[in-house]
């Protein structure tokens, strides 16, 4: 089983496999730098060979890494200074995980704002297949969204006609995030149920294009289209559908990365040791 959450890069990028294996992870996610900008301060030799070395003694499979897009990139936007700089950003970022050796890049596919779908998907597909030209091994992971207004690719189907429009097809693949999908109406409550939703991945994307798993629970209920994560197996999926979520990862030897809150009712080690209870 490969298991662990979002972890802090705060002080040093090394310092995330330091966190990672104090909460006993045996896969992670980070940013490459703060998410919340639009700037990045290159990454020096001493970083990553900081990371590098911290992440070969941890003993953590390097394919079970995985970096996060910053926030402020919107791939599906109209406007053309926003795009430009959202791919700037989507290419340094395939860069950087380059230089640390991390093989995952999870993007969200960004709203329209009210250009309409098509408009906004045909700025996302010219935006990734942008990115996908670098000379690397990094793949892009497409994370399904919340079906927020304005945003693509909630649904498998319109996923799958985003991700089949991609070239080369090697360098880029799917993160499923589980809250995203129940609160935007895939329904994981009961393990018959996960059965389809996983039927109907298979269907329209495949299985073998799933390559990281965010494991959350919604604070919301099925078809609110309400993007808050929270603690699995305690919001509106509950403890039967996390269960078939996380057996079915396994089986497939997908890693499961939480992304859910740190508050008084648990943290991410109670968090991990629920999925792994579960399992
Ligand atoms: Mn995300
Ligand atoms: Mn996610
Ligand atoms: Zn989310």
């Amino acid at each position: 089983m490969q298991i662990g959450c979002h972890v802090s890069i705060s002080g040093s990028i090394d310092k995330s496999v330091d966190n990672a294996v104090e909460r006993k992870c045996t896969a992670f996610q980070i940013f490459t730098r703060n998410p919340r900008g639009w700037f990045a301060k290159p990454l020096t030799d001493e970083d990553i060979s900081n990371f590098k070395s911290k992440l070969k003694k941890s003993g953590i499979d390097r394919m079970a890494t995985c970096a996060h897009m910053p926030y402020l990139p919107n791939l599906a936007t109209p406007k053309q200074d926003g795009f430009e700089k959202s791919v700037k950003t989507l290419i340094s970022e395939v860069e950087r995980c380059a230089e640390l050796g991390i093989p995952y890049l999870v993007t969200h596919l960004g709203s329209h704002l009210g250009s309409g779908e098509e408009a906004g998907i045909k700025k996302l597909v010219e935006g990734l297949t942008k990115a996908g030209q670098t000379k690397n091994d990094v793949v892009i992971l497409l994370e399904n969204t919340a079906g927020q207004k304005n945003s693509v690719g909630s649904d498998f189907k319109q996923l799958a006609e985003i991700f089949n429009q991609l070239k080369p097809a090697k360098k880029f693949g799917i993160c499923l995030d589980t809250c995203h999908a129940f609160v935007s109406g895939y329904d994981f409550r009961k393990k018959a149920d996960v059965k389809k939703v996983f039927d109907e991945f298979e269907k329209h994307i495949g299985i073998k294009n799933l390559k990281i798993l965010h494991l959350n629970d919604a604070k919301g209920e099925i078809g609110c289209n309400l993007d808050r994560h929270y603690h699995l197996g305690l919001g509106g999926i509950g403890e039967e559908g996390i269960s078939e979520v996380v057996k079915i990862a396994n089986k497939n030897k997908i890693p499961i990365i939480l992304e859910t809150p740190i508050d008084d009712e648990r943290d991410d080690f109670g968090n991990i040791q629920k999925a792994k209870d579960l399992a």
